[in-house]
């Protein structure tokens, strides 16, 4: 988790900037603020880093899924095709808008392909939520193609790969619109904290009203002006802002960081027999918070990961453990296990989630060991990692020989 291993006086000030001034909201009262718009500042770092037209900042990654969905035009009973690989908050922020996800496969670059995508249309596609996973991102030019050919609408969930782009766009910035997450485990942080991307001022004008009970913000005279459309409460606080701000523009240098130790460990790995990589649609737009190996089968990933274990290397697989990011952890959805009554069940949904199959995914997730790039580690570090990586990966490809 890079942005908090660099957790400092930058951060302390702009938190400390909120706290004289007392003002702990987002809008008005710009005599107590003295000036200090911590929100707004976030918003524009994040538009001078990604090169978006509009941004806004809510309180969560999951808040921004779901504003950037409904401010496309994706609600209630509209299928969307998502990945079976993704943090569940992609595939909850469909279901908690009324929508209906609809499973694709995904391929070796962790994200949904454009025949995964082509393959789960059905008349009643409404659009796709795409994923960019691990700090890399999708097939870009391929997956254009269907979205186009078929009309439909493209929202992406960047969560793991803001600072990410493809052929010089940044993710999030395809489709209709984008999100990023600032949780503390990402490469920036706000503690808590999100961001909405779109450079469709139409789109933007709806999301910064439904993030905010659908107040339109016109005229810096929050509560007393026109209510566009109705809303809900997804706003930042000045607080997060702050941390949100100094952390983005730490961002460029921890990526610096995160690329060299990634090739470093990817330069060693690669003379390791049977040990490949996750495929980068742009390997020049990698944020590099990830190294991610893919193993020849899943048994030998999972003897790996054993080996890892037993020798406190670190490094997961999203298949074996319970970290919550693949179809396989998600009992509740596929037995719709609710605390209240969702639209996806009086709507139905033509994909059966209990019995589903995705064997593509399971065959890349079964194969994917992942682990986190420290953007503090020294060359020492980083060059003992990858020999013990690479030692682990043989004992277990051992066993087949
Ligand atoms: C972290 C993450 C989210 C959720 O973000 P929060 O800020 O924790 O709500 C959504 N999608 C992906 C892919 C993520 O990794």
């Amino acid at each position: 988790m890079p942005g908090t291993e660099l957790f400092g006086s930058e951060e302390r000030k702009e938190i400390n900037d909120v706290l004289e001034t007392g003002m702990l909201f987002r809008y008005n009262h710009d005599q107590q603020r003295n000036g200090i718009w911590k929100a707004r500042e976030f918003e524009a770092e994040v538009r001078q880093l990604t090169g978006a037209k509009y941004v806004h900042a809510v309180c969560n990654g999951t808040a921004a899924i779901a504003t950037a969905l409904a401010a496309s035009g994706i609600g209630a009973g509209d299928e969307v095709i998502v990945p079976p690989f993704t943090f569940i908050a992609s595939v909850e922020a469909v279901l908690f808008l009324g929508a209906i996800p609809i499973f694709a496969e995904i391929d070796e670059t962790l994200c949904l392909s454009a025949e995964g995508i082509e393959k789960a249309i059905t008349p009643k596609t409404k659009g796709v939520c795409l994923v960019h996973m691990c700090g890399g991102m999708a097939d870009m030019d391929a997956i254009m193609k269907v979205v186009n050919d078929y009309n439909l609408v493209l929202v992406e969930d960047a969560g793991q790969a803001f600072a990410a782009s493809y052929k010089g766009t940044a993710t999030g910035l395809f489709g209709t619109a984008g999100s990023y997450s600032f949780d503390f485990f990402k490469i920036a942080t706000a503690g808590e904290g999100g961001i909405f991307v779109t450079n469709d001022e139409e789109v933007y004008k709806i999301a910064d009203a439904y993030a905010d009970h659908g107040h339109n913000h016109e005229g810096n005279n929050r509560g007393m002006e026109q209510h566009p459309v109705l809303g809900f409460n997804y706003r930042i606080s000045e607080l997060h802002a702050a941390v949100g701000l100094a952390q983005t523009r730490k961002v460029p240098q921890i990526r610096e960081a995160n690329r060299k130790h990634k090739k470093m460990l990817v330069d060693i790995l690669s003379q390791t027999e049977g040990i490949s990589f996750a495929r980068l649609a742009d390997p020049d737009g990698d944020s590099a918070t990830f190294l991610n190996l893919l193993l020849p089968d899943t048994d030998t990933a999972k003897r790996t990961v054993a080996e890892l274990n037993k020798s406190g290397v670190g490094g997961f697989n999203y298949w074996y453990t319970n970290m919550y990011h693949f179809v396989n952890q998600w009992d509740h959805l596929k037995q719709m296990r609710t605390a209240a009554a969702l639209p996806v069940q009086k709507f139905g949904s033509s994909q059966d989630y209990a019995a589903m199959e995705l064997p593509k995914s399971q065959e890349v997730v079964g194969r994917l060991i992942s682990f986190g790039i420290r953007c503090t580690w020294t060359e020492e570090e980083v060059t003992a990692l990858a020999n013990n990586i690479a030692k682990c990966a043989q004992a277990a490809m051992m066993v087949n020989a």
